[in-house]
């Protein structure tokens, strides 16, 4: 059975300021009926923001929300949302509770994050491409999501530095799925080692670090 919109969400009474034209009493601990997010989120990269919905701060994600009514837009923190405003699935159905929701807000968390990585390590591979024709191959992006063999991504790092490139290991991943890029890893110099670090997943940094005396 559902239950009745408008009485959904926590029933414990949280103590959350009132937004500018917001009675305390409407936002106070029941879902925000009239509120929608936007799909409009930030990643502030600090923590430097602050909810505008309850005043927390700092927070580091920002989502932004709409009251359907008024028009008015405010950027809040994942609390809130997860609390107190309503959000759907791509069928129009209402994710409920807390951790359900908290879900929802994670993988749009991770997705961005990716989505960042991809287009700075882009840049990076478009930049090399200008100026070192071994990066003219669409195959550099194309296995980007993949991972790239330890020679692969050394190649990159040599070619940025060569070029005058910024290069960031973290934005790119080595695949240590196979056998022989374990290997190529185990056989990088100390310096190679410490350019590439970034890119290894965290699970096999511990194995690698004892290795390199690190
Ligand atoms: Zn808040």
């Amino acid at each position: 059975m559902r239950g009745t919109p408008g009485t959904q969400g926590p029933t414990k009474r949280t103590p959350v300021r009132a937004a500018d034209g917001e009675s305390t009493s409407t936002i106070s601990g029941r879902v925000l009926r009239d509120w929608r997010w936007t799909h409009g989120y930030a990643d502030l990269i600090e923590s430097a923001g602050r909810c505008e919905l309850c005043g927390h701060q700092p927070i580091r994600y920002k989502f932004e929300i709409e009251n359907q009514k008024t028009k008015k837009h405010l950027w809040v923190g994942s609390e809130c949302i997860k609390k107190f405003v309503p959000i759907f699935d791509e069928r129009g159905v209402e994710i409920r509770g807390d951790r359900r929701k908290g879900a929802v807000l994670d993988r749009i968390v991770a997705n961005s994050r990716t989505m960042a990585r991809q287009d700075r390590a882009f840049e990076i591979l478009d930049n090399l491409s200008r100026v070192d024709p071994r990066f003219q191959d669409w195959t550099w992006k194309g296995n980007w999501k993949h991972g790239f063999s330890a020679r692969q991504l050394q190649l990159v790092a040599v070619s940025c530095k060569v070029n005058g490139i910024p290069f960031n290991s973290s934005d790119f991943r080595i695949n240590t799925r196979k056998g022989w890029v374990r290997q190529q890893v185990r056989e990088l110099l100390d310096w190679q080692y410490r350019q590439l670090r970034g890119a290894l997943p965290a699970q096999r940094i511990e194995e690698y670090d004892q290795i390199f005396g690190i």
